[in-house]
């Protein structure tokens, strides 16, 4: 089905629910403007504008969303250095009101059954901070590297990811403080995207969507403590796929809640649909449609978990047979990471490590641990590898500690150097004061991570994860 034609389809399907048909037609027909959020962790939203200002971008700020921005005229958000060093998130704006709505607060545990790639995880790590923690959760081995890719380049040490299916992931039940579940959907409400693939809904997919759907949602609510929030959220418009799987599910286990996000129109859930109608609750859900707030679709249910106990559903899940990771017993890299880049061995000491057989260790904060009951992909980030007796540093643990480097550091001379070292190119480099052998490289304010200098030239050790193919027309994004 071409474009046009799908257009079609989801104004046939949605007439009786759409106040301005018209409005939602040419709202379609008009391709989204690229969206971004700063990353307190790396930069501040003065630094960022400063940063938008000079480069002739036109940064305007999302009215509800502090610290968001519209880019009207900037088309690649994903390929700048700025991007590379972890400043800013680039989101589709109205999936950033699904964490606006379930609120995390400092401290908390908060489980992300279906993370990938990362973005509502990020905001969500942002806010329950150093002494929270976000169990990641991604059933897409694929999918999996671009949540650990997000993880990386935003320095978010509070993070622990699982790969394993939403339905069944075995984690502690009645005990996380918020789950999310931003489930597999129809995806109608993401049309506007330039590179969309939604082309039309097939109905046997639909189906197999709400399956999915129903199964992720009651297991979050076997999750989360009594008193706690499930969120669930869509970019989907079918009620099938939102009010029908809250009114299968919810029974007395929980009672949808009404969330308010000012400046954010929206409109309540639906309680009939074709012919069916839902439990009373679901109008404190909020539809939002793409004509209303100039963004794509979405669709968000704020759930408070009852007392009562769920009961446990049989499940044949067997156990990856992967390791855990454990505390790291090997520590010699870390003063040999102080000594190389000049640190107090203070600079770690927040910090807790852990390793999974001799190779990486990775650094996270003391509230973040691996779950007892399953094993994690990854903690925190990498910090460094050991190999064939060699200690390696990461380069996402050079942007993340890179402020406060005092030695082997290379400040690169101009933007066109900076940039041949983000697209991973050697080059000569005459006047360094910096010993042969691995080196953090910056430019300007950007920390751009780990290269090695040997006899004259710095060779770029940015790992292909993080290569965006800045300043280049036919980068990736
Ligand atoms: N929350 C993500 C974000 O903000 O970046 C977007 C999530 S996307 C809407 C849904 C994700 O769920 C996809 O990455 C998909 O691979 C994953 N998924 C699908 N079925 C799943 C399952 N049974 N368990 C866990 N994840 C699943």
């Amino acid at each position: 089905m071409d474009r046009r034609t799908a257009q079609q389809e989801l104004l046939r399907r949605y007439a009786e629910l759409l106040d301005d048909a018209q409005a939602f037609a040419c709202a379609l027909e008009t391709p989204l403007v690229p969206s971004v959020w700063v990353n307190p962790l790396k930069t501040t939203v003065e630094r960022f504008l400063a940063y938008c200002h000079q480069a002739g971008i036109a940064a305007e700020p999302i009215p509800w969303y502090p610290g968001g921005f519209r880019l009207r005229n900037c088309s690649r958000p994903g390929a700048t250095l700025p991007f590379v060093a972890g400043w800013y998130y680039v989101q589709e704006e109205i999936a950033m009101a699904a964490v606006l709505a379930l609120d995390p607060q400092p401290g908390e545990r908060i489980v992300d059954l279906c993370a990938a790639p990362g973005g509502k995880t990020a905001q969500t790590a942002l806010r329950v901070g150093p002494e929270g923690m976000v169990i990641a959760n991604e059933l897409q081995m694929e999918r999996l590297s671009a949540l650990r890719t997000t993880i990386d380049r935003l320095g978010l040490l509070n993070v622990v990811v699982t790969w394993a299916d939403g339905r069944t992931l075995p984690l502690p039940s009645a005990h996380w403080d918020r789950v999310l579940v931003d489930a597999p959907c129809t995806g109608e409400g993401t049309l506007r995207k330039r590179t969309q693939s939604w082309y039309g809904t097939d109905e046997r997919f639909r189906r197999h969507c709400m399956a999915v759907q129903r199964r992720l949602l009651r297991h979050a609510l076997s999750l989360v403590r009594p008193g706690g929030i499930v969120l669930y959220s869509t970019c989907t418009f079918a009620p099938e796929e939102n009010e029908q799987v809250l009114d299968e599910v919810l029974g007395d286990y929980g009672s949808i809640e009404p969330f308010d996000i000012p400046q954010l129109r929206a409109t309540p859930g639906v309680r009939q649909w074709r012919g069916r109608s839902f439990r009373s609750d679901v109008e404190h859900a909020r539809r939002f449609w793409p004509h209303h707030n100039d963004t794509g679709g979405f669709f968000i249910a704020r759930i408070r978990r009852t007392e009562l106990p769920i009961p446990e559903e049989p499940s044949k899940l067997s156990l990856p047979k992967r390791a855990q990771l454990q505390p790291a017993q090997r520590l010699d890299g870390i003063e040999w990471f102080c000594q190389r880049f000049g640190v107090e061995p203070e600079l770690f000491a927040p910090y807790r490590f852990w390793m999974r057989g001799q190779e990486k260790l990775w650094m996270a904060t003391a509230a973040a641990a691996p779950p007892e009951t399953f094993p994690a992909e990854s903690i925190g980030i990498p910090l460094l590898s050991y190999k064939q007796r060699q200690i390696k540093p990461k380069t996402v643990a050079l942007q993340y500690l890179g402020r406060f480097l005092r030695r082997n550091v290379v400040e690169l001379p101009d933007e066109e150097a900076a940039l041949r070292f983000v697209n991973g190119q050697s080059q000569n480099l005459s006047t360094a004061e910096v010993e042969p052998g691995f080196v953090h490289v910056r430019y300007r304010e950007f920390e751009l991570g780990c290269g090695i200098y040997a006899r004259g030239q710095l060779h770029s050790q940015i790992p292909k994860s993080l290569l965006t193919g800045v300043g280049r027309e036919d980068g990736a994004e």
